[in-house]
């Protein structure tokens, strides 16, 4: 696969929209860099005495309609680029749900698969270190991403209350609940990804009970999409993860898969279903594709060949401007990112409220919330595509674009 810049991507992704709402060209220009990058090196002691020297980055994209929100990644891959272009998604993010926050992303250059616990809890506690000045619960509030849990946000909590001399829950979200985490937040993103879906088959006058549903990657988001859908009465036919994927056109049990791969460390090899390739489940003939692993996994290459009618963006930036081109011309609904992956953020919100009040809600509370955001949101942005003529992408980022200029444009350049 060819490789794609996630930051080239967010780029043209707000020129082109820039375009549509005729932005003066500093406006553009602001938007694209970050307000803030930190990149700091990290040395960690490894369990067998040896010292090795990570990179970790923090990048603020824009803060004008409240702190920096957005999680941080461990992944072999990560660069300053990658991360930027996710913060600059999450201040669309959060700013088309119409939350009171900014956008922003870290992560750390790591193959956490290949360190134990107590280093990944050193490398997770020095970076924390290195970044504190740059975090707080009014400055800028991580949370979970690719490779990270609840135990990350557990430390991050302690190293960071440790500085400053007093217990500050505020500063992350998607803690454990005995720490102030909420309930609700493990599956908030995989369940909106399915509300999101469930909106899209609804607009396209489809069945549920006959829906087919394959799924890129079977983490956090993945996973829980997987079984929320099947609990709903959708079919999961398909899913995969970083070795390869699993198909079986009569449907999969999401829970005995989660075991199997608990087992196993992949889906691969589940006895009811064959094994194919992460290549063949997105060009599966199946009426809802949910890429929810990584970037670019939807590019040039192979957007010809999706058979799916509907894709939710589970993943950040799955589908490149390439490809938006080709589906739109294709008639394949896309449900992106900023919406479709929102249900995370939302109840993230949910989160830090309780830590700041250090109230806490029922799960029935932050799941109505969760729908009831979605919703209104879903709606928002259809009826603007359609009135507009222009993808949901587009119609997303109009609609978020256009808020983050007014709170730029009613606070003012200073001096
Ligand atoms: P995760 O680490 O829990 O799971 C990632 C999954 O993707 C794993 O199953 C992994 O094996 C698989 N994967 C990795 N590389 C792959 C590849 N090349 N091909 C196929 N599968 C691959 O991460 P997550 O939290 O589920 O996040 C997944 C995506 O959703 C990311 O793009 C993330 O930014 C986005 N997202 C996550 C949240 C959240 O709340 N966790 C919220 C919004 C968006």
């Amino acid at each position: 696969m060819k490789s794609v810049n996630p930051y080239h991507v967010a780029i043209k992704q707000l020129e082109r929209v820039g375009r549509i709402l005729e932005l003066d060209e500093w406006l553009i220009e602001l938007l694209k860099k970050p307000k803030r990058e930190i990149i700091v090196t990290i040395p960690v002691r490894m369990d067998d005495g040896s010292v090795r020297v990570f990179t970790g980055y923090r990048v603020h994209h824009n803060d004008a309609r409240g702190p920096c929100k957005g999680g941080i990644r461990y992944h072999p891959n990560v660069t300053l680029d990658e991360v930027r272009a996710l913060a600059m998604w999450m201040t669309w993010k959060t700013s088309v749900m119409d939350l009171p926050l900014g956008g922003g992303k870290g992560g750390i250059a790591c193959d956490p698969k290949e360190m134990s616990i107590s280093e990944i809890e050193r490398l997770t506690r020095r970076y924390i270190y290195a970044i504190r000045e740059f975090i707080g619960p009014y400055t800028d509030i991580p949370a979970p991403d690719v490779n990270t849990g609840p135990q990350h946000m557990a430390w991050i909590v302690d190293t960071y209350s440790i500085f400053a001399g007093y217990y500050e829950p505020a500063v992350v979200t998607g803690k454990p609940i005995e720490l102030g985490g909420s309930p609700g937040r493990v599956e908030a993103t995989g369940r909106g990804v399915i509300i999101n879906l469930i909106e899209a088959i609804k607009r396209l006058n489809m069945n549920p009970r006959s829906v087919t549903v394959a799924i890129q990657g079977y983490g956090n988001v993945g996973y829980h999409a997987a079984k929320i859908a099947s609990e709903w009465g959708l079919k999961v036919v398909a899913v995969s993860d970083s070795k390869g994927g699993i198909y079986n056109p009569g449907g999969l049990n999401p829970e005995a898969v989660m075991e199997h791969k608990q087992k196993t460390g992949s889906v691969l090899g589940f006895s009811q279903a064959k094994n194919i390739t992460n290549e063949e489940l997105l060009e599966l003939d199946v009426d809802v594709l949910v890429p929810a692993a990584i970037e670019g996994v939807i590019n040039e290459e192979n957007a010809n060949k999706i058979n799916a009618k509907i894709i939710v963006e589970g993943a950040n930036g799955p589908t490149t401007p390439e490809a938006d081109e080709v589906l739109i011309e294709k008639g394949v609904m896309v449900v992106p990112d900023i919406i479709a992956n929102a249900g995370g953020v939302i109840v993230s919100y949910f989160e830090w409220i309780q830590s700041l009040t250090r109230e806490r809600w029922s799960l029935s509370q932050v799941r109505e919330g969760l729908k009831q955001r979605l919703l209104k949101t879903f709606d928002e942005v259809y009826k603007l595509s359609r009135e507009k003529e222009v993808s949901m992408r587009d119609a997303a980022y109009i609609i978020a674009i256009e808020r983050v200029v007014r709170a730029i444009k009613l606070r003012g350049i200073w001096p």
